[in-house]
């Protein structure tokens, strides 16, 4: 349970029965997201009005209860669900922005051993699971379901250079679909053990800049004067670069909590924001 910043408590809590519309998971893998971080730090005014409440929002699972009313799923099924859920009848969302909600639904509680899911989020985002996808694996829906849509807005191609400022999950998890894509992926993170780690995953060539170098000459001289096709701003710091690193006619993605300040956000494509010049 989270108290309040810096006050996470084990405790115990009776298992959720489900309540007309909703479904119970048992959770098999949760993940720590940057803003359950943020969060334990400072709390979280949108996610979190109220305290004390159960704490976590990626997770996925196995229903382990149905209430009445829900046809399309049974106890047994493996699920991921997103932890928020569009309301479908706002100007936002009947303009096919639910991005913009303006009164979107949050979940919380993949820290437990169960969670009960409202019935919003039941009938609009929650996604059975194939047999052979682990639920470790699955937990990643969310965080990467941001990243498809940002790489997919930018219209990321074969052979173009992406340039991701920022080795975070959500840099790392943008970069590899660039790289699945068959673009060129430069990944522009700051040297510690991260950067160690990654750097030979092998989807990305590297540039520290951390050090003294020129970062944003460094993918000019790359990209034979150029600059990248598409440049992604993954850091949340305004100045990081990726838009004098962009060529003309290109796209630069903002995908970060600082921009999903700036744009409100949404179930799946929460903090991510697109603009092409
Ligand atoms: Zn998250
Ligand atoms: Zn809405």
């Amino acid at each position: 349970m989270f108290h309040g910043p810096g006050d996470l408590r084990r405790e115990d809590l009776p298992v959720p029965a489900p309540a007309q519309g909703e479904l119970v998971m048992r959770i098999d893998a949760a993940l720590t997201c940057g803003t359950d971080v943020k969060t334990l730090r400072r709390g979280h005014p949108v996610m979190i009005p109220k305290v004390p409440t159960v704490f976590g929002h990626e997770f996925a699972g196995t229903v382990t209860a149905v209430g009445t009313g829900v046809a399309e799923f049974r106890e047994g099924d493996r699920v991921v669900a997103a932890n928020s859920a569009p309301c479908a009848r706002c100007p936002s969302c009947r303009a096919g922005r639910p991005n913009l909600c303006e009164d979107l639904l949050f979940v919380n509680g993949a820290y437990g051993e169960f969670i009960a899911l409202p019935p919003r989020l039941v009938e609009r985002n929650v996604v059975p699971l194939a047999p052979s996808l682990p639920a470790e694996r699955a937990a990643f829906a969310e965080p990467l379901a941001c990243a498809l849509l940002a790489i997919e807005r930018a219209r990321v191609e074969a052979g173009q250079t992406v340039v991701v400022f920022g080795h975070g999950p959500l840099g790392c998890l943008l970069g590899m679909l660039a790289a699945s894509r068959k673009a060129r992926v430069v990944m522009v993170g700051k040297a510690g053990w991260r950067f160690d780690r990654l750097k030979h995953l092998g989807f990305a060539q590297w540039l520290d800049a951390s050090g003294a170098g020129d970062v944003v000459g460094a993918v000019r001289d790359a990209t034979g004067g150029r600059g990248a096709e598409v440049t992604v701003d993954a850091t949340g710091r305004p100045r990081c670069g990726s838009k004098r690193s962009t060529r003309s006619a290109a796209a630069a993605a903002c995908c970060s909590s600082a921009a999903a300040r700036r744009a409100p956000r949404s179930a799946w494509t929460r903090g991510e924001r697109t603009t092409r010049s």
